[in-house]
């Protein structure tokens, strides 16, 4: 497998570096310390085809594969992680979901609104007392005439105030039965559906975090994705994809902190020496790169077998554990390597450190993620 950059990617990382020198870098402090999901950002990226990354041309998509996928949230991550949670959760979540399971008519009416970012795309799975434990949520849905009417809450939504259309899963059947959720799409604007609480986050605080509220949200028929009861089931699909883009967030985060380091280290002196002398610092540094690596050698393979269509749910775990590890642990030792001045914001590590945190819970914990590898290869 050859993983140097294709034209594509190149072009990507080339148009993603011009675009954030002048958009993202200069704001991000702004953004961290003032939580402000930066909208216009976001809806700028859409015009340059970095919403809708994976979605065919004749729906307005870039129609790229996973590998310029991938690039784009890691080459996004290093200048502000937040920026690349939130594309990923927009592009793998959202739209995702649509793409995979919707009708010809679905896909039309939505994804050309998502992938320009016109439409921002939340997508609710988890709830305030069913995270890991997805399946057991309590929102649901009864079928009322030609409606079907919401009742309940989502939890830990990205983009729950700012987005202008969600996947919902909702309860359908049984507590217990992974037939007995669906999804459904919900656009702004529907009677009785309203966003809640906005979380006060350690990292991505730059990506919106809120509660989504259903309170007798009628919602048609028409906007079911794929058959009643296959929307756990769908969700578990999407989110085998959507570990890639953590996954990538992941390597982003650690290229970033591990290039502030590597830089740092050569600049500074103590007892007459730059500390990348000692060789404390210098193995760090190896440390770092070598397990930087083998990430991308983890992505890049999960991403080979999701573009080829074969089965990937043990590949994409084991990449997204082990870079979303690697991501804390590179981001640590970054601190450690800067010292002093890796506590304060004057340097981005201590931000890469505080949103690196966020790769080992999101899209499923590090714990669900060796439960994944562990049944696939005990079956
Ligand atoms: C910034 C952010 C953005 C998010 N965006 C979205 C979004 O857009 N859409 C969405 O649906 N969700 C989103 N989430 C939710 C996220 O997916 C959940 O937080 C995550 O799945 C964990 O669920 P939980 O927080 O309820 O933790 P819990 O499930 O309560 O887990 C608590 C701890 O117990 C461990 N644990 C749980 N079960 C087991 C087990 N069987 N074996 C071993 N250990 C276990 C976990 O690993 C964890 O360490 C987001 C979360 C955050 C923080």
């Amino acid at each position: 497998m050859d993983f140097t950059y294709n034209e594509n990617q190149k072009m990507i990382a080339d148009m993603i570096q011009k675009f954030g020198n002048q958009n993202i870098t200069p704001f991000v402090r702004e953004w961290d310390d003032n939580q402000t999901f930066p909208v216009d950002v976001f809806k700028k990226l859409g015009e340059l085809g970095l919403m809708g990354v994976l979605v065919p041309t004749e729906y307005g998509g870039s129609g790229f594969s996973y590998t310029e996928y991938v690039t784009a949230i890691e080459q996004l991550a290093i200048l502000d992680p937040s920026v690349g949670l939130s594309m990923a959760a927009h592009n793998s979540l959202c739209t995702g979901h649509i793409l995979q399971f919707g009708t010809e008519e679905q896909k039309k009416r939505w994804l050309p609104k998502l992938v320009t970012a016109e439409w921002i795309g939340a997508w609710g799975l988890t709830e305030h007392n069913t995270g890991s434990d997805a399946g057991a949520m309590a929102t649901t849905a009864v079928k009322n005439g030609d409606n079907w009417v919401i009742n309940g809450a989502k939890n830990f939504i990205t983009h729950a105030i700012s987005g202008d259309i969600a996947v919902v899963m909702a309860r359908t059947g049984e507590k217990g039965d992974s037939h007995g959720m669906t999804a459904f799409v919900i656009e702004k604007g529907t009677p009785g559906f309203t966003s809640g609480k906005k979380e006060d986050k350690l990292g991505m605080r730059a990506s919106e975090t809120a509660e989504l509220i259903f309170d007798n949200c009628k919602i048609p028929e028409g906007n079911i994705l794929g058959s009643v009861g296959d929307g756990f089931v769908q969700a578990m699909k999407v989110l085998d994809g959507g570990r890639i883009s953590i996954a990538a967030l992941g390597l982003g985060i650690a290229k970033g902190s591990y290039q502030a380091a590597l830089q740092y280290s050569k600049e500074r002196e103590q007892f007459g020496k730059p500390i990348s002398h000692f060789q404390a610092i210098a193995f760090k540094l190896a440390d770092m790169v070598t397990e930087i690596e083998a990430s991308e050698l983890l992505i890049y393979n999960a991403a080979d077998k999701k573009n080829k269509g074969k089965q990937m749910t043990l590949e994409g775990a084991m990449a997204k554990y082990y870079s979303s590890e690697v991501a804390v642990k590179v981001s640590t030792d970054a601190v450690q390597v800067l010292g002093g001045y890796g506590y304060t914001k004057d340097f981005p590590v201590e931000r890469f450190y505080r949103d690196s945190k966020l790769c080992t819970i999101g899209e499923g914990t590090s714990e669900i993620q060796k439960l994944v590898i562990a049944k696939q290869i005990l079956k």
